[in-house]
């Protein structure tokens, strides 16, 4: 795989046969209106597929399913020891598969297709081989009640889950969702993001293949605003689990609230702090400091997007930084030496062309890049984009723009650092650059934030919860903890006569 050139993954990219239609009760099918919607390759502007656009009948009929299957019993009640089998011949299949589904999540998403075989594809296989290995090792509890007495404390499936995710991360965002949910026990409905739906359709196949019961995954594209407000206010299903924008997540409490409470988690938005003392290792600081906001375009919830720099190495570690970018300018995806795509569509790419302006507007100086590129491509290229001069209160420090573009800021303390860091209504991620290892901890304790990195960007596997502080969140993906978000606790108080 590694030796493939641009021309041998075109080629692979026309033999490609692309499911469009929806995942329900086991089988392929259309959508009961019959209606359909392109799906489109960022990279060119190119139609991929006609893919079935799901109404409100169809969600009721995925619904009903879901629920049958489940109090059926046969997956929800599964010994977990055989549920763990079925999930590992799943992630053993989508590995068979990995070329396949890489190539698909680059046509559709834009990813550069070193990233999807390297990063996306083996995420997405580790995530479900895992969370099925772990899930017949995990125990319930009996608490230390008086003699005569015995209670158990058990964790139960929430029953029937809905899991809406997002166009950044298609496939690993759904493996997060689909490997801890399905693992301890519910039947789930994914829908996807109406952008990027492919990669979810092709891996619901096989999950039958490995055999998952009919029913217990379902996977519905349709537009957010009808079908995913639905299934947010749907009164028969059980969780709610969203990968997305702030704006988004807000509405689906809402949603729940009005409806039935069903159990709501949210992994939202974020304008994460990279802060560089000056006794870094600065060549790996400046490098990494790239690489956390330009990596996937910049469309990565965790993007280092404000680099906040003790102000005595400002200069010199920003032609350090600046240098790094030159390694970022985009290109064919494709292509197996590009580091970066497109951004994912034309309004996405215009958002960040604004952003640029929004920047230049506040006072900020663009000092790299800061301009769309590649026009005569058909697709939707911007190249990475560095503002210094910015401070905390400008809109390019506050608001996600999701795109690559870095807002330099400057401190003189740790003290001064940490207020920066903190001064966003977002708490996803971070990370601190320091050779000393008290001040690197104090900063990162102090940091409100989900997960934090001394000394690296984007650090973790699945070993470690994933999730949000503030309006980044709550609940948790990834490692045992994800489970809490999909299990109800149940105690029995057994009276010994
Ligand atoms: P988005 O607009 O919030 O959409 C996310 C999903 O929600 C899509 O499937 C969308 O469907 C659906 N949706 C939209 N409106 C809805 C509604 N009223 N009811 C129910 N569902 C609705 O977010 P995005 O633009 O796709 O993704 C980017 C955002 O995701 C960024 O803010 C990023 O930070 C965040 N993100 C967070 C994490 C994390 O783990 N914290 C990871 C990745 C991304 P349509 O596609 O049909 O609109």
């Amino acid at each position: 795989m590694l030796d493939r050139t641009v021309t041998d993954w075109q080629s692979q990219a026309q033999q490609l046969k692309i499911e469009g239609r929806a995942f329900i009760n086991g089988r392929y099918v259309e959508a009961l209106s019959g209606q359909t919607w392109p799906t489109s390759n960022p990279g060119d502007g190119r139609e991929l597929a006609d893919v079935a656009v799901c109404g409100i009948e169809d969600a009721d009929l995925a619904v009903k399913g879901a629920r049958a299957a489940f109090e059926s019993g046969d997956w929800s009640r599964m010994a977990p020891m055989d549920r763990k089998m079925v999930l590992v011949r799943w992630a053993e299949l989508i590995e068979k598969h990995a070329d396949e589904l890489a190539l698909l999540e680059t046509l559709d998403v834009g990813k550069p297709i070193s990233d999807t075989t390297h990063v996306d594809v083996p995420a997405t296989v580790r995530t479900i081989r895992w969370s099925g290995e772990a899930i017949d090792k995990v125990y319930d509890e009996i608490p230390p009640t008086p003699a005569g007495t015995l209670a158990l404390i058990q964790r139960l499936p929430l029953g029937v889950v809905a899991a809406i995710v997002p166009w950044n991360f298609p496939l690993s965002t759904t493996a997060w969702k689909l490997a801890p949910s399905l693992a301890t026990g519910n039947s789930v409905i994914l829908k996807p993001a109406s952008n990027t739906p492919l990669s979810a359709l092709f891996i619901a196949g096989l999950a039958s293949e490995a055999g998952l019961p009919d029913g217990v995954l379902q996977v519905l594209p349709g537009p957010g605003g009808s079908l995913g407000k639905h299934l947010a206010l749907h009164m028969d299903i059980d969780g709610l689990t969203f990968t997305g924008s702030t704006p988004v997540g807000k509405m689906l409490m809402e949603y729940s609230g009005q409806s039935n409470l069903k159990r709501t988690f949210l992994e939202l938005g974020g304008k994460s702090p990279n802060i560089v003392f000056a006794d870094a290792n600065l060549e790996k600081a400046a490098a990494m400091a790239a690489a956390a906001v330009f990596y996937n375009g910049g469309q990565t919830c965790t993007a280092g997007t404000r680099l906040i720099v003790e102000e005595k190495i400002q200069d010199s570690f920003l032609e350090l930084v600046t240098e790094n970018a030159k390694g970022w300018m985009p290109g064919n995806p494709l292509d197996p030496a590009t580091a970066m795509g497109p951004m994912i569509d034309a309004g996405q790419c215009k958002t960040v062309a604004d952003y640029v302006d929004i920047g230049r507007g506040e006072g900020a100086e663009i000092i790299f890049g800061g301009s769309q590129v590649m026009q005569d491509s058909g697709g939707y290229y911007h190249e990475p984009s560095i503002f210094s001069g910015v401070n905390n209160a400008m809109r390019i420090a506050q608001e996600e723009i999701f795109g690559p573009v870095m807002s330099v800021l400057s401190f003189k303390t740790a003290e001064e650092a940490i207020q920066i860091a903190n001064d966003s209504i977002y708490g996803l991620a971070g990370a601190v650059w320091s050779n000393n290892i008290n001040t690197a901890h104090k900063v990162a304790e102090a940091v409100r934030v989900g997960t934090m990195g001394i000394n690296n960007y984007f650090g973790g596997d699945i070993t470690v919860p994933f999730g949000g502080f503030k309006q980044s969140g709550n609940g948790r993906d990834k490692s045992i903890h994800a489970f809490h978000d999909y299990t109800e606790l149940k105690t029995t108080w057994i009276e010994l006569m």
